[in-house]
């Protein structure tokens, strides 16, 4: 659960992964993923500056649906719940340096992807208050951090790092790996026999390299309900 409160300290112009309407001065707002923790304030129908993310995130977020409240139930509503965002949606493609105004300075902003869910971003800020890195839910991985330290030069002269910590403990040291968590899951598939209908959880985005997987091993088109297919078939 993210309880970064969105403010950049060099730069108070932008916002990130958390908009709160009354704050002054904002001019842009960076939006690493879309889950719910992180789309914090953007239901505000205040909301007027430009947003920048990832293609991918530029295209999920108008999928997201709100939550209607009935009683024993869970059900989400067929209306959008960012779509109010389409027009001040700036999707910027990964390792492409982009200069911004923000006021009275002009900042370069580059996006990083972050190994998360898709459209899951790093930003790297540069500008005159120094070079800031904002990294979002980040899976570092070794292969991962591999690809990061190839783009070393665009890390230079970091001032700060906002980072993500939230398995950043002892107790995580032996944290599995993307593909071994997915071994794993398969290797609880396979104790059971053809005939067996498995019916999988999609609350949350990030899962479907599983899916990915089942339909290598066995061939096997994955169902999935409406909902999930259009916002499947939107990246
Ligand atoms: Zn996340």
């Amino acid at each position: 659960m993210s309880t970064f409160d969105g403010r950049i300290r060099e730069y108070p112009a932008i916002a990130v992964d958390n908009f709160q309407p009354t704050r002054p001065g904002v001019r842009i707002f960076l939006l690493s993923h879309v889950h719910a923790d992180h789309l914090s304030g953007l239901d505000s129908r205040s909301f007027n500056i430009p947003l920048y993310c990832s293609e991918d995130t530029a295209k999920l977020l108008p999928a997201v649906r709100a939550e209607v409240s009935e009683p024993g139930t869970k059900k989400r509503s067929p209306a959008g719940k960012y779509t109010h965002l389409k027009p001040f949606l700036k999707p910027l493609e990964y390792q492409e340096p982009t200069q911004i105004c923000i006021g009275a300075e002009t900042i370069t902003l580059t996006l990083f992807t972050a190994n998360h869910c898709p459209g899951s971003t790093m930003f790297l800020i540069e500008g005159s208050k120094g070079n800031v890195v904002y990294t979002g839910d980040m899976r570092a991985e070794d292969w991962f951090l591999d690809t990061l330290e190839s783009h070393m030069s665009s890390f230079s002269n970091i001032l700060h790092v906002y980072l993500d910590t939230t398995f950043c403990h002892e107790s995580f040291a032996d944290f599995p790996s993307k593909s071994r968590s997915i071994e794993a899951f398969m290797e609880v598939i396979r104790q059971y026999d053809a005939e067996t209908c498995f019916v999988i959880g999609y609350n949350i985005l990030g899962v479907e390299p599983i899916w990915d997987r089942i339909y290598e091993d066995y061939g096997e088109k994955v169902h999935t309900i409406v909902r999930s297919t259009q916002r499947l078939s939107s990246f």
